[in-house]
């Protein structure tokens, strides 16, 4: 992303800078791999939902993958449909649920029988069927962080396989259940194609053996979590979505009329998001010297919480000279810190600073601790 450094200057930091034009291109990209194909992409709202960049998405025509009641209603406001919306989640509370089934939303992934239960009843209570589709643990390891891998048993997502036959029954038998299908979503920030094509393996399976038992599925739903490169942002403002859609093309048998949904986040928005802030003092003690920024961890929570990395870059030094630095915020939190040992050139207090890569789980991850001001949004149109 080319960053407009004269007009930045001048304005009130930290605030996320977004690349409208870049994230436009994304979503090309996606819609032309998509192209001819029973493939339907879902935007994970939680990745970002500034109602900027939803309206760029829902021009695109995507609809929305959902995690939360305020979730559904924030993506109705921003003019996504409801019969392109998908709400995951393990505690669904009934006012949330009440909203999916008051707007029609196109299925709850149910992520345990009790809560499919309590979706049949409120359905029930309102005279009204409510889609659904079974999220499966498939027990594949997606090779990330602990934090962000989903679809092992040892985590709280999904239905594990082995009890699969009589929940899958069971949906079939609740009068005001309607399951349309098999929801997946085996984890985040994924940057080897290898967990997919074991996916497509396993919903191959699945897929053929509920056939058998005589139960056919509108669609099957593979979720998220296309990597980003977060190292080579400037070269790779793309995520590899040909070669990643093209694992599902090559590896999935599919059914006369079966749809494929995807709900991708962090590939869709990361890379169009920077997050911009001015170096407040530029600190030195016997081992170290630190640059503080006026961004933290409220901003950004990113690198305290999955100890991730995000390239810096100092938009507004003259000086050739390398310098090595802890690049930190000013919360009071040792896990403040964006980048350890991080080669920046010569940086002096009042430097402008990007963090790339900012676009998902930035702004929607961002809290107010220590009393401070949530970071504003800037769109630039390139
Ligand atoms: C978070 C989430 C996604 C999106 O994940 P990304 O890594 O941002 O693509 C998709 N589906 C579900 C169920 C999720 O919870």
């Amino acid at each position: 992303m080319k960053l407009p450094i004269d007009t930045l200057r001048d304005l009130h930091t930290p605030f996320y800078c977004y690349d409208l034009s870049l994230l436009r291109h994304t979503l090309k990209v996606i819609n032309d791999e998509i192209e001819g194909y029973p493939f339907v992409v879902h935007y994970a709202l939680k990745a970002n939902a500034n109602p900027v960049i939803l309206g760029e998405i829902v021009k695109a025509g995507f609809g929305t993958d959902l995690v939360s009641g305020n979730e559904v209603l924030a993506a109705l406001d921003a003019g996504f449909i409801a019969s392109k919306m998908a709400y995951a989640g393990v505690g669904k509370t009934d006012w949330e649920i009440e909203a999916g089934i008051d707007n029609d939303i196109y299925c709850f992934n149910v992520e345990s029988v009790p809560e499919m239960e309590v979706i049949n009843e409120i359905a029930a209570r309102k005279g009204r069927t409510a889609g659904i589709a079974i999220r499966v643990n498939p027990n594949i390891d997606a090779h990330t962080h602990r934090y962000i891998t989903t679809g092992t048993t040892d985590n709280k997502f999904g239905i594990d396989i082995p009890v699969l036959d009589e929940v899958v029954e069971k949906a079939v038998n609740l009068p005001n259940i309607h399951l349309r299908g098999l929801h997946f979503h085996i984890g985040s920030q994924i940057t080897t194609l290898e967990p997919y094509k074991m996916l497509c393996e396993k919903i191959n399976e699945l897929v053929e053996h509920f056939e058998k038992m005589g139960v056919k599925f509108e669609m099957i739903d593979v979720g998220g979590g296309l990597g980003v490169d977060y190292e080579n942002p400037e070269e790779n403002p793309i995520a590899p979505f040909h070669d990643f859609f093209d694992v599902f093309k090559q590896g999935l048998k599919l059914h006369e009329g079966q749809k494929v949904h995807f709900e991708l986040g962090r590939s869709i928005v990361g890379q169009c998001g920077s997050l911009i802030s001015k170096v407040v003092f530029v600190k030195e003690n016997s081992v170290k010297k630190f640059v503080i920024l006026d961004a933290g961890m409220t901003d950004l929570i990113r690198p305290a919480l999955y100890s991730a990395h995000h390239k810096i870059v100092n938009l507004t030094s003259q000086e050739s000279d390398m310098e090595t630095y802890d690049v930190v915020g000013p919360i009071c939190e040792s896990s403040d810190v964006f980048s350890t040992d991080e080669r920046l050139p010569l940086t002096h207090r009042g430097d402008l600073i990007a963090i790339l890569t900012a676009g998902a789980y930035g702004e929607s991850m961002a809290s107010r601790y220590n009393m401070r001001d949530l970071p504003q949004s800037k769109f630039i149109k390139g």
